[in-house]
């Protein structure tokens, strides 16, 4: 088609040129020459391109190779991107999701401090303020107001707190059926028996500062002969704490328990701390002032 529309024109013109100006003849020769060249070369150029790239023409017609060359089926694609486009304004509610805050709860860490809370419950609290753990000493005379119930614990007219007389009747009892023979030499004293006593220098222990005027303890003999030494006192050693005594005043101790050695005289404090004393090899006043 192209090739009509340039050859047409210039076999016209020179028509016109002969009659209206004669005189440029020579140049519009020229200009025709150059323009019948000229359309040769596209004419041939056209021929050339069909004969050596004719068949990717036919397969364009076709559709056979719309993959690859083909610019108008690129063309038509163009429309369908911009219905993507509006896909985009829906990828911004990707920031929706701040689930990050919620990662915040991991903090499982402070379940870790429970360590330091198992060494606590090792350390044995005393109960100072039980009736049983009273001290009772020179320094530590027992109140005025101190008051119990005594209990008789034979036929001599001995007696002890009611509290304690249970465990006092067990271990006696225990002790007995190994063949032992025990007796009491002393138990709870009266404070105006103590006074009495104090007075006549039968014993230095001033009213109120004696644990037999607690009714909480005891001096044990045997009846066979002399205690010390004897089967009776070596059982009381190795068994008395698990009723709830303790040799209350031992022969390392007399500088802190400000009493001579006895060893018949035990002391009630309970089965569970008696226990702990006799482990810790503390006197009464020792264990206290932990
Ligand atoms: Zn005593």
């Amino acid at each position: 088609m192209s090739n009509g529309t340039r050859i047409d024109p210039e076999e016209r013109e020179p028509r016109a040129i002969k009659i209206r100006q004669p005189k440029h003849r020579g140049r519009k020769i020229v200009f025709s020459v150059l323009a019948v060249l000229s359309a040769v070369l596209v004419i041939g150029a056209g021929v050339f391109a069909y004969i050596n790239f004719g068949d990717y023409f036919e397969f364009d017609k076709f559709g056979k190779t719309a993959e690859e060359s083909s610019s108008s089926e690129s063309e038509a694609e163009i429309p369908e991107e911009p219905e993507s486009v509006p896909e985009i304004p829906e990828e911004p509610e990707v920031p929706e999701e701040p689930e990050v805050p919620e990662e915040p709860e991991v903090p499982e860490i402070p379940e870790e401090p429970e360590i330091p809370v198992e060494p606590v419950p090792e350390e044995p609290s005393i109960p100072k303020d039980e009736w049983f753990m009273i001290l009772v000493n020179r320094e530590n005379p027992l109140p005025e107001d101190y008051s119990f119930e005594p209990a008789l614990i034979d036929d001599m007219g001995h007696s002890v707190d009611s509290r304690i007389a249970a465990d006092l009747s067990a271990m006696i009892s225990a002790g007995e059926s190994e063949g032992l023979d025990f007796v009491f030499y002393t138990a709870f004293r009266t404070i105006e028996k103590q006074k009495e006593f104090f007075e006549a220098g039968t014993t230095d222990a001033a009213p109120g500062t004696s644990e037999h005027n607690s009714g909480l303890a005891i001096d044990i003999g045997c009846a066979t002969g002399n205690f010390v030494g004897s089967p009776e006192e070596a059982w009381l050693l190795e068994h008395a704490h698990e009723y709830g005594f303790i040799l209350r005043y031992p022969s390392d101790k007399v500088d802190i328990t400000g009493f001579e050695h006895e060893p018949w005289h035990f002391r009630y404090v309970g089965k569970e701390q008696a226990a702990l004393i006799k482990e810790s090899g503390l006197c009464f006043e020792e264990y206290l002032a932990q």
